[in-house]
């Protein structure tokens, strides 16, 4: 079978290819799954996730692009550049339903960048210890205190302060 989300993504005829987990959007028009587990997660604080998102940060779990398959809604998806305020598919892009409006991802130049509640995990509450996340980026702009132990950063993971 053809694969219209690109070369880069595993097909859907790959027999190699076992799903780990499966993802859905909340009307369930956008399902896809994924062979491996995040090689990180992060919570991100910044203002663009704050808006895009209506909430006060994202959590994103991070895919290579090969361990990826959308399964059904390819045309029902949304596409949006951010910095070049563009409704296309111009990465790094936001992809959400068309339909019900729910975030499906953010798809970098390499990298799928998942929303874990989109996942069923098989005991709902139970999140797998790789899609746990490994710290805070752009924590200077929250609009919410955390008292975990993960590092905090005040921008990018590794190229910013550590708060
Ligand atoms: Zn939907
Ligand atoms: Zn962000």
């Amino acid at each position: 079978m053809e694969n219209r989300f690109g070369p880069e993504y595993a097909s859907l005829d790959d027999a190699a290819f076992i799903p780990k987990y499966r993802a859905a959007c909340f009307c369930g028009t956008v399902r896809y799954e994924v062979s491996a587990d995040p090689v990180d997660a992060k919570i991100c604080h910044c203002l663009a996730c704050q808006k895009l998102h209506g909430a006060p940060m994202q959590w994103a779990a991070i895919f290579h692009k090969r361990h990826v398959r959308l399964t059904a809604g390819f045309n029902h998806l949304h596409f949006f550049n951010s910095e070049q305020g563009r409704y296309e598919r111009i990465l790094p892009c936001k992809v959400s339903c068309r339909r019900c409006g729910a975030p499906i991802a953010d798809e970098g130049r390499r990298m799928w960048l998942a929303f874990p509640t989109l996942f069923n995990f098989e005991h709902r509450t139970e999140v797998p210890d790789s899609f746990k996340p490994t710290c805070h980026i752009f924590y200077g702009m929250r609009v919410v205190d955390l008292w975990d132990d993960l590092p905090k950063w005040s921008g990018h993971k590794d190229h910013s302060t550590r708060l």
